[in-house]
């Protein structure tokens, strides 16, 4: 829905604090810190937060859907969806496609996994990055630079080339590089693995942003 896009911009763009430059939105989101410039002088304030959004894929809302035929023409979907940035997109770590639920499941006895269980095994993950980075100043995964990376964020053979032929095939950036290895290590956290494995590496791999269209 475009009401939902243009809140996201309204809200990188509030915290920017700087609004005649696109880029600034998504280096907020690595900064951590917004500066406001005025005549009086400059002040920054810590702006370290977590972005969860959700958009639709086009102004009517079924583009790919199955069952409902979408109404949009082709370049409408296209300027919806590039209504979000590339710098942007590739600086949020998981993207996910949450496709339509079947009459069903919804209807189903079958219940997921409790939010209990699951702060269970998030918190054991938060432990052990707390165990990795103890003294360093870090406290999780995604805190750690480049140097971080190579220490803690190793992997075999087949990894390397699964990763080699990703950053090829989808020609990614090298921040797509390191964001790829710090979310591969933190599924491995979840599955209490000291290595990433491939299957970790290949999950991280398949949350990259990707166009629709
Ligand atoms: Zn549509």
């Amino acid at each position: 829905m475009a009401y939902m896009f243009v809140r996201i911009q309204r809200l990188l763009l509030l915290c920017s604090c700087r609004y005649n430059r696109s880029s600034d939105q998504s280096t907020l989101l690595e900064d951590r810190v917004v500066t406001i410039s005025r005549a009086q002088g400059t002040l920054t304030f810590p702006a370290n937060f977590m972005l969860v959004a959700a958009a639709n894929p086009c102004p009517c809302g079924y583009y790919g859907d199955p069952v409902k035929e979408c109404t949009c023409s082709l370049g409408t979907v296209l300027r919806y969806q590039k209504r979000i940035s590339g710098p942007l997109l590739d600086r949020i770590d998981i993207h996910i496609e949450v496709p339509r639920v079947d009459y069903e499941k919804l209807a189903g006895d079958r219940l997921g996994e409790s939010s209990a269980k699951i702060r269970e095994r998030v918190e054991k993950a938060r432990e052990r990055q707390r165990r990795r980075f103890g003294g360093t100043g870090l406290q999780c995964n995604g805190d750690m630079g480049p140097s971080e990376v190579r220490q803690h964020c190793g992997i075999d053979a087949t990894g390397r080339s699964l990763l080699k032929a990703a950053m090829q095939q989808m020609q990614l950036s090298a921040r797509a590089f390191h964001r790829i290895l710090k979310l591969a290590r933190t599924i491995a956290d979840l599955a209490e693995c000291e290595q990433i494995e491939t299957p970790h590496l290949a999950e991280a791999i398949q949350y990259r942003p990707r166009r629709m269209v």
